[in-house]
């Protein structure tokens, strides 16, 4: 007997009226600067294709190609004979990219902060996780039975606090893991404290850097490189699904031991497909282009920066910061409302960003998420600022 549906049904009600429900909005064609939507062409400011190469040729041609001599599909699991030489060179390139002595993939970077922690980590063990961590890690480290300690994002007094605790408890391996990058708020983790405090109390430190790799640092390296702290960094995660491409699949970048061992006990990677060989030709070419993409990431720079003070002069309030992820913010009491209706009447404008109210971000702190892209053009930044200005007017 179905008990189940009218439960789901009313719940499904509480969340509509709660304004919470997420509706999808679908695209009519290939990902990039403009997309098509049912309601006309939309300048798009809300995805994570921060060096354009989701809709790239490059790629795209790579994994075209890649069907005739690679096939659709694997039909097994790594281990069994599920590899290809492609999975390898795509493994070792990323290791290479990021400076680590090995990489493993997995299908996603959510399959791979989920399966993590379970295989290195002990009851003995503790970990120290930042509050503002994306859900894949809360989830990986919920799996594992190591001792839990959460500090205050990017708070590197607390995190000190948690580190005596953990030391107190006589935790074995203590290890900080920590976004590079808040998606929310375009901030970045105080990776140097960090890595200072890992130090002081021997401790290992883990970045996600999902929302850096490709295009934060001057070669592209991530949070390390920006803070100078590249061989402080034990253990980075990362994902083939923003800016490298943009498709699928995620990593662990690591020592040689942590791969090995993930390789034996990582449970997403031993009892789930790898990524389709297409995807690996297509994001092989992606992390090449990527690796010398300086050029894209001068225009990516210069896009954001222009975004920030044109934004600025018309009297919105960002958030501080560099990454291209912008924050605009509506606070207060009738923030979440303001926020919805100018990301709204901005999509009647013809310009697309999302607005994120409670509880995915805090009570009173709304804001309207920007995220530029090097396949923006000074022209389309302008029709962004020009749509919020006029989206303020219309709205109120
Ligand atoms: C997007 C994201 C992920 C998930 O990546 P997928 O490869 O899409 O699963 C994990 N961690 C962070 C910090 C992210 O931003």
């Amino acid at each position: 007997m179905d008990t189940l549906t009218p439960k789901l049904q009313a719940a499904l009600d509480d969340i509509r009226e709660a304004g919470l429900y997420k509706a999808e909005r679908e695209i009519l064609g290939r990902q990039g600067p403009q997309v098509a939507t049912p309601a006309g062409e939309a300048l798009n400011f809300c995805a994570n294709n921060y060096l354009g190469l989701a809709g790239h040729p490059g790629p795209a041609e790579a994994a075209k190609a890649a069907l005739d001599k690679w096939g659709f599909g694997m039909s097994s699991v790594r281990f069994i004979c599920g590899t290809q030489d492609q999975h390898r060179d795509l493994e070792r390139e990323i290791a290479a990219f990021l400076g680590t002595d090995d990489a493993i993939l997995f299908s996603s970077c959510f399959d791979a902060n989920g399966g993590i922690f379970e295989a290195l980590f002990t009851p003995a063990d503790a970990i120290i996780s930042d509050e503002l961590n994306h859900a894949s890690l809360i989830d990986g480290i919920r799996l594992c039975k190591a001792a839990r300690y959460r500090y205050r994002n990017a708070d590197l007094e607390d995190l000190r606090a948690q580190l005596i605790a953990a030391r107190q408890a006589g935790a074995e391996q203590v290890i900080i893991v920590t976004d590079g990058v808040f998606s929310m708020d375009g901030s970045y983790a105080p990776l140097e404290g960090i890595c200072d405090l890992a130090e002081e109390f021997e401790a290992l430190v883990m970045v996600d850097d999902s929302h850096a790799t490709g295009f934060v640092g001057e070669g592209g390296r991530g949070t390390p490189e920006l803070f100078g702290v590249q061989d402080r960094v034990d253990i980075l995660s990362g994902t083939l699904g923003k800016a490298l491409g943009g498709a699928s699949g995620g990593y662990i970048a690591a020592g040689q031991a942590v791969v090995d061992m993930l390789r034996q006990k990582a449970r997403p990677y031993l009892f789930s497909n790898t990524l389709a060989p297409a995807v690996v030709a297509g994001s092989r070419e992606a992390l090449r282009l990527a690796a010398t993409a300086d050029d894209l990431r001068a225009q990516l720079r210069e896009m954001a920066a222009l975004f920030r003070s044109r934004m600025t002069e018309a009297g919105f309030e960002i958030l501080p910061g560099s990454h291209p992820i912008h924050a605009v913010m509506f606070p207060g009491e009738d923030g979440a409302r303001q926020a919805g209706a100018i990301a709204s009447r901005m999509l009647e404008l013809g310009v697309y960003v999302t607005a994120f109210s409670f509880p995915v971000v805090p009570n009173g702190k709304a804001r309207i998420r920007v995220q530029l892209s090097a396949a923006h053009s000074a022209d389309d930044v302008e029709a962004c600022v020009a749509a919020f200005i006029q989206a303020r007017e219309d709205v109120g």
